[in-house]
């Protein structure tokens, strides 16, 4: 395929929901994948649905993600402005030029009018009023006035809308990358509004223009665009654009972890999940989130994922890197049917992250949270305690609560498990277990496992007698990583003091 040119378009009327990362996320791949270009367009022409905030917003998940675009705001090109607030001016030609084809028309109709018909219509059991082909010739429209009047009401500036001119009982049908053939009657189509009153334009006339004039070749949107699309090619064809028109894939919806419906905004907080991927700050604190990042996803996690909810390469492999899904992404393996969101599999996926990531690189991504819950690290120290941990966690934020006893004394033990398994007459055993390791000739762990055994073998001790004891006496917890890293780890000082701490705290349990 040449030249490919696919852009992502979000509206900036709050916070990017995951859908739309998803949504760009395939159309970056796709560019890629054809060494074509990704562009990002701002749609703002609704003035009264800008949020102030989102465009910032959207542009920082799209670089947390590691989405650039190639050209969009910010970014550089060609073919800007790529805000389309920039190029309203642009829009109105367009329209009145539509005008002159024939394809578009003026609407005098007032608000209040409307509404009158629209009550009019419901009262005769029609509550589904369309401004359509049927419902024109009885409208104030340079369509059914006589010319002389229009041109009147024209130049003495009457406030009126540029409407669509949908043909007459047409079938308008398009190819679908991943639905295959859709068509639409144009019998069931409204003549949409392109140019408001305001002069600025609907999201329809701007889209269909500047995917033209970006030379858009694939328009890779959320299944909610599909009924638009009937007018988007109708559109083309009234400019006499149908050459070039884009070719549509539709992408299925994400759907609510438990498979009813389309995933919402609510239900990041109905299920405790994130469904965005940064955090938002809104005016309340109903409308102010967690997303992704602060969850404690690495974004090559959250790719991933992401890059699943819809599509799959047709093989068994899940793990890929972002340029590994350049190579394998097509359009054709994405499915038609809805995707379930399943957190469980998100977390799975950051796991698979978490493992792979270095503890040098994890200790610089949890020494914030580490920092803000009071603990103080050095960066070695702290780097082989996520060697350590890191197999363990799931989340980045699981850190600083599963760790903690690394960074000072342990604050809970697991009373019942020790209960279970100490008795004051081990006391003395135990204790010359901990010189024994205290005094280990090498502190590694290693040297502390073969002092350990050796210390069992000629005890005749099995390991469940000893082991869980010291694992207790060094965590609190049952959990954690392998008993002599952990020693190893905490160092001869740390685990020695420790030791002899716990002891003494497990025999004071059993005076209780
Ligand atoms: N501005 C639309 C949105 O918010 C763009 C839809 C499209 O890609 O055509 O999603």
């Amino acid at each position: 395929m040449e030249n490919i040119r696919v852009r992502f378009a979000p509206s900036p009327t709050g916070p990017l929901h995951i859908g739309g990362i998803r949504t760009a996320l395939y159309n970056y791949l796709f560019a890629k994948k054809h060494g074509g270009t990704f562009i990002l367009r701002i749609e703002d022409t609704d003035q009264g649905r800008y949020v102030p905030g989102a465009e910032e917003y959207i542009i920082d998940s799209l670089k947390w993600c590691g989405l650039l675009p190639h050209e969009g705001p910010g970014f550089g090109g060609e073919y800007g402005p790529y805000r389309q607030s920039d190029r309203k001016e642009m829009y109105r030609r367009f329209a009145l030029d539509l005008v002159e084809r024939g394809g578009a028309y003026y609407a005098f109709d007032t608000p209040e009018e409307l509404e009158e018909r629209r009550k009019a219509e419901a009262a005769q059991g029609n509550h589904n009023f369309k401004y359509d082909n049927a419902a024109r010739p009885s409208m104030k429209n340079s369509l059914s006035m006589p010319p002389a009047e229009v041109e009147c009401l024209l130049s003495a500036g009457a406030d009126h809308v540029i409407r669509l001119k949908v043909p007459d009982n047409e079938a308008v049908v398009f190819n679908d990358i991943i639905r295959g053939e859709v068509s639409f009657q144009t019998n069931e189509l409204d003549d949409k509004v392109l140019l408001k009153a305001d002069g600025m334009p609907t999201y329809h006339l701007a889209n269909i223009v500047d995917d033209h004039l970006m030379k858009i070749t694939h328009v890779i949107r959320g299944e909610e665009w599909l009924p638009s699309t009937g007018h988007h090619v109708l559109l083309y064809r009234a400019f006499g654009w149908e050459k070039t028109m884009p070719q549509f894939a539709h992408l299925p919806l994400i759907l609510r972890p438990d498979g009813k419906g389309k995933l919402s905004k609510r239900d990041g907080a109905k299920f405790g999940i994130p469904v965005f991927p940064l955090g938002w700050q809104g005016s309340t604190p109903e409308d102010s989130f967690d997303g992704f990042r602060e969850f404690g996803f690495l974004p090559e996690a959250v790719v991933n994922f992401l890059a699943f909810l819809g599509w799959n390469p047709g093989t068994e492999q899940e793990i890929f890197t972002i340029e590994a899904l350049c190579e394998v992404f097509s359009l054709d393996k994405i499915s038609k049917g809805g995707a379930r969101f399943d957190f469980d599999k998100a977390k799975w996926f950051n796991q698979q992250y978490l493992h792979a990531t270095d503890g040098a690189t994890l200790a610089r991504l949890v020494k914030p949270s580490l920092v803000a819950a009071g603990h103080d690290a050095d960066d070695d120290y702290l780097t082989a305690v996520c060697n350590l941990m890191k197999d363990r966690l799931s989340l980045l934020t699981d850190f600083t609560e599963q760790a903690a006893y690394f960074f000072g004394d342990v604050k809970v033990y697991d009373d019942q498990n020790i209960a279970k398994r100490w008795t004051p007459e081990s006391r003395p055993l135990f204790e010359s277990l901990a010189t024994a390791i205290e005094n280990a000739t090498s502190f590694d762990a290693a040297g502390l496992e073969a002092l350990v055994k050796n210390f069992m073998e000629t005890r005749n001790l099995k390991p469940g007698q000893v082991m869980p004891i010291l694992r207790l006496a060094l965590a609190g917890t049952m959990q954690g990583p392998a008993v002599y890293e952990m020693m190893a780890v905490l160092g001869r000082e740390r685990t020695g003091r420790r030791l002899e701490k716990a002891f003494g705290y497990f025999d004071g349990l059993e005076a209780k």
